[in-house]
């Protein structure tokens, strides 16, 4: 951290505030510039707040020199991640390329079994669903619960996909630990840190949605809480953000992808679906997003679309994933 002093300020503040600084375990290294007193701040800061410095009459400027997220930051760890998805599962990460595909809900076990066995057969490495839904309104279809979760228990044992799916509340902990591969977080729980810290507990990777009006940075210190115990691992997923444009459902940010492989050694995939609302962009976007340096992707895919209980405008049908698995392919080959 950089302190500017002000011109104004007398050597006895000056004395006072190197004082403070190291009474809170820091050393304050003057840098004598030409025309300012500046001080390089040595030692731990991440818990120092530049804003609450700028209220000493003696500061004129605080510049915060490492960024706010330590773990899933590139500076102290400069290698891509690789992580298993689940045991003797695919790979996602440092070349590993992995698509989640499924419906957004899990309807029954009919509809459950029959995506699952299409997206397999078109190479998907998991299978995504929701039991537990997020719903903006009370009296929308909230998902099937632990019962959702049995079916998709029975998806896996059926198919052999992994399973990834959403938690709401730390309620399920034990439920999710023991029968989920990895655990979502959705946008609207990105910064339910209680949570985070609860899953960081556990060593299931999470895949961690970018929340609606969220920064990059700000979902990098999300990492951060999740990673903090050492034993989980984490999926960056760029879900689309609000701004004023109402042609699509959300603006998928495909630039965060660059920023964040810039950034951070994480694993990033995106979600077309969600990010743009509508079916027919979903093919463009994910095209888009593999273009961008994607680790991956997360789609929703159902049978009946137009049956669908929820998101069924964005749900692409089993045939055209199909497709779109071998333009990914045909794309990835070409950017190699
Ligand atoms: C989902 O993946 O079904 C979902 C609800 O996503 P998000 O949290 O990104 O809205
Ligand atoms: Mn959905």
């Amino acid at each position: 951290m950089i302190v500017v002093i002000s011109d104004s300020a007398t050597d006895a503040q000056v004395e006072q505030f190197v004082k403070n600084m190291e009474a809170l375990g820091l050393s304050a290294k003057m840098i004598q510039g030409e025309a300012k007193r500046v001080f390089g701040l040595v030692g731990d800061t991440a818990s120092l707040e530049a804003e609450s410095l700028m209220r000493n009459d003696a500061i004129e400027k605080v510049m915060k020199v490492s960024a706010p997220y330590k773990l899933s930051g590139r500076s102290f760890h400069p290698e891509d991640t690789r992580l298993q998805l689940y045991k003797d599962g695919p790979y996602i990460g440092d070349g590993d390329f992995a698509v989640f595909a499924g419906p957004c809900s899990v309807e029954s076990e009919e509809q459950i079994l029959s995506i699952a066995q299409d997206v397999k057969r078109s190479g998907a490495a998991m299978l995504r669903g929701g039991a537990f839904k997020p719903r903006t309104s009370p009296y929308a279809f909230q998902g099937l619960g632990l019962d959702g979760l049995e079916l998709l228990e029975i998806a896996r044992q059926k198919t052999g996909l992994g399973i990834v799916t959403e938690i709401m509340g730390p309620e399920y902990l034990s439920v999710f630990e023991k029968d989920v591969d990895v655990i979502q977080v959705g946008a609207r729980n990105m910064q339910n840190f209680s949570l985070l810290r609860e899953l960081g507990r556990i060593g299931k990777p999470v895949l961690l949605k970018r929340g609606l009006s969220n920064t990059i940075d700000e979902l990098l210190m999300a990492a951060d809480y999740v990673l903090k115990d050492g034993k989980a691992s984490v999926i960056l997923c760029e879900r689309g953000i609000r701004t004023f444009e109402t042609a699509t459902r959300n603006t998928l940010d495909i630039s965060a992808v660059p920023v964040l492989k810039k950034r951070s050694h994480l694993p990033v995939i995106v979600d077309p679906s969600h990010g743009t609302g509508y079916w027919d962009l979903v093919y463009p976007m994910a095209l888009a997003a593999v273009a961008a340096g994607a680790d991956g992707l997360i789609i929703e895919v159902h049978n009946q679309p137009a049956l669908a209980l929820c998101d069924g405008q964005q749900s692409i049908t089993p045939a055209l994933f199909d497709g779109l698995m071998g333009r990914i392919v045909k794309l990835r080959e070409a950017l190699q």
